[in-house]
């Protein structure tokens, strides 16, 4: 048993050392992939469920590894927050945005609005509205074609400087997301403190949102929610023409996901169309 024990402590060891290992890998090599341009966007549409017309896309970050080839987000955002290099790759990707919004403008592609999903460590540390400014300033940019989707978790500490902060950006008119409503705590309190513009309703809740009793009565509920508070309601991951009925009935504003489009490259997008919605 002894014998067993310590094998089974150095198998966890290894693995610590493994996890440990990838982790500086990652790391080290994030500095790298900003400075090196490994770093790309995809932009995925949003349509406005009434008239089917674009009304914005995401923008969906990707790295291209010189060696392990392409990592998805999951795999280096959460590394990137403990590092505090998200702030840098927030600042990258607000930069890219607006560059890409440029490009489209002169090929005589209107794109109304880019949503760029932002850490709460970049807003706690409240130099994002500085930074979408730079941003904005640099390429020529109105405010208005910018989005910034940040995650409703994470408002709730420091509400105060947060909430400033986001008024600074609303007042120069950023339009304001919050991703991912409806998983994190009751931030429904302050909800009316915050000048948020959409509440993007979760991809967790759309997914039963045709057949679940359960998801069709949160979905109901922040649909009503968004109403009551003067906000656009938009639903993430729809997938089929059913889901995007049930919303359509439900009166949510819009929806994205791979039933309208999968994440496309900035040429991908030119070539996008609506797709035909039995309704
Ligand atoms: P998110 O903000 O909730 O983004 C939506 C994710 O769902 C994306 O995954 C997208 O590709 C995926 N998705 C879109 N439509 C569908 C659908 O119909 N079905 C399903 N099953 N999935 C769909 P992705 O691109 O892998 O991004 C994962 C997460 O990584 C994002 O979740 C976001 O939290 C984070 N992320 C992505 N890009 C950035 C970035 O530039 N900065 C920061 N801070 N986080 C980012
Ligand atoms: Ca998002
Ligand atoms: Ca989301
Ligand atoms: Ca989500």
């Amino acid at each position: 048993a002894k014998e067993q024990g310590r094998n089974s402590f150095q198998y966890f060891t290894d693995e610590l050392n493994l996890a440990a290992h990838e982790w500086l890998s990652i790391e080290n090599g994030l500095h790298q992939a900003l400075e090196r341009n490994e770093l790309f966007l995809l932009y995925q549409p949003q349509i406005d469920l009434k008239s089917r017309r674009l009304i914005g896309v995401e923008a969906l970050i990707r790295w291209r590894h010189p060696e392990r080839g392409l990592i998805m987000p999951d795999k280096f955002i959460p590394i990137a927050e403990q590092s505090g290099l998200i702030v840098n790759l927030g600042r990258w990707c607000l930069d890219t945005a607006c560059r890409q919004i440029r490009a489209w403008d002169s090929e005589n592609f209107y794109v109304p609005r880019v949503a760029v999903n932002i850490s709460a460590r970049h807003v706690r540390n409240s130099r994002i509205s500085e930074d979408v400014c730079a941003a904005l300033a640099a390429h020529g940019v109105e405010p208005g074609r910018i989005g910034i989707e940040i995650t409703e978790h994470t408002l709730l500490e420091n509400v105060d400087t947060i909430s400033h902060t986001l008024n600074d950006m609303h007042r120069r008119g950023t339009y304001l997301a919050l991703d991912d409503f409806g998983t994190g705590y009751s931030s429904l309190g302050y909800l009316k403190l915050l000048p948020v513009d959409e509440l993007k309703i979760d991809r967790s809740f759309i997914r039963g949102v045709a057949e679940r009793d359960d998801d069709i009565a949160i979905v109901k509920a922040v649909i009503a929610l968004g109403k009551t508070l003067g906000k656009k309601v938009l639903a993430e991951g729809v997938e089929n023409f059913e889901q995007a009925g049930v919303l359509e009935a439900l009166g949510c504003d819009a929806i994205q996901g791979y039933l309208v489009a999968k994440p496309l490259s900035s040429v991908e997008v030119k070539s996008w169309t609506a797709p035909p919605l039995p309704f």
